[in-house]
């Protein structure tokens, strides 16, 4: 069938223009390996796969090698993604999915941490359908009553429906956007979050823990994160400081413009609830079967 990608697992994957190649590596004339690390390489044929990014690279600054990236290249899942997913130490510290991509991706310039989580994501999910297959076993929570139950929903989907960027950097190759907040009437400049922010809100949340804080801050810190000008002011101090004040119904209207504007990989499913009476779309959580399916699936 035409349109399916057997590195994507086959399926559903039919409104990307990805390839895969198989390429015998580190081939030098003659057909003798060159070295150690190119003689394993020619002995097993490199899988690799092209994506696009949900910004279409509109965000990233002049100089940076994502500056206008359309797409970028992944190798399949291997044994140094493996070992990366088993360190510990990366997933306390918020490093493991940033370390994921790093090290699958084929352009050394591109650095992960500065990527869109909405590019990141992509990337992270074609490797992991490029292992396990786009069939993904998890727990869905009806919204309204709170019952859970598992299901098994289809990745490629979610990846074949991906939105692209679709707003205007408010100056071209820059991550930042603009909007009037309706009540107040002020008008602000945001941003969307990166890999190296995500890992900065985790290292903070999990500070907090430590010291047995009692996090009340979330939506604040959050709001720090992506507000980078407020009613004309862009320093941080009076920028916290006008958050406090904002009504919130404000703050409400700018976290939803954003996300229903945000690009990326919208993880949504149909749900019908046996506890109540809901019908509708609910968030897919990334569990830990995302990466590690064969833990919990007793089939
Ligand atoms: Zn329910």
């Amino acid at each position: 069938m035409s349109g399916r990608n057997e590195f994507l697992g086959g399926q559903n994957t039919s409104g990307l223009k990805h390839r895969e190649e198989l390429i015998p590596q580190g081939q030098v004339p003659g057909g003798l390996p060159a070295t150690n690390t190119s003689m394993a390489k020619s002995l097993v044929p490199e899988r690799r796969l092209m994506l696009p990014l949900p910004s279409r690279g509109l965000v990233y600054p002049e100089g940076s090698a994502l500056c206008d990236c359309k797409e970028l290249e992944i190798t399949g899942m291997k044994t140094p993604q493996l070992n990366i997913m088993s360190n510990t130490s990366f997933i306390k510290n918020g490093e493991m999915l940033n370390r994921l991509v790093q090290s699958a991706l084929t352009n050394r310039e591109v650095k992960v941490e500065q990527m869109l989580l909405a590019d990141r994501f992509v990337l992270f999910t074609a490797l992991r359908i490029s292992e396990y297959g786009t069939s993904y076993r998890v727990g869905l929570t009806c919204p309204s009553c709170g019952t859970k139950r598992p299901e098994v929903v289809d990745l490629g989907t979610f990846i074949d429906e991906m939105k692209f960027l679709e707003l205007a950097p408010l100056v071209p190759h820059s991550n930042v956007f603009g909007f009037k907040l309706p009540s107040s009437g002020l008008e602000t400049k945001f941003r969307y979050l990166t890999g190296a922010d995500e890992k900065e809100l985790y290292l903070n949340q999990r500070s907090k823990q430590r010291h047995g804080i009692v996090d009340e801050q979330n939506v604040t810190d959050t709001l720090m994160k992506v507000i980078v000008e407020l009613a004309g002011y862009d320093s941080k101090g009076t920028i916290n400081q006008i958050i406090q004040e904002l009504p919130a119904s404000d703050t409400k209207a700018l976290l939803k413009y954003m996300a229903d504007h945000e690009p990326g990989v919208k993880m949504r499913t149909p749900f019908t609830c046996y506890g109540c009476d809901f019908t509708g779309k609910v968030g897919v959580p990334v569990e830990a079967s995302f990466i590690a399916p064969d833990s919990n699936d007793s089939e």
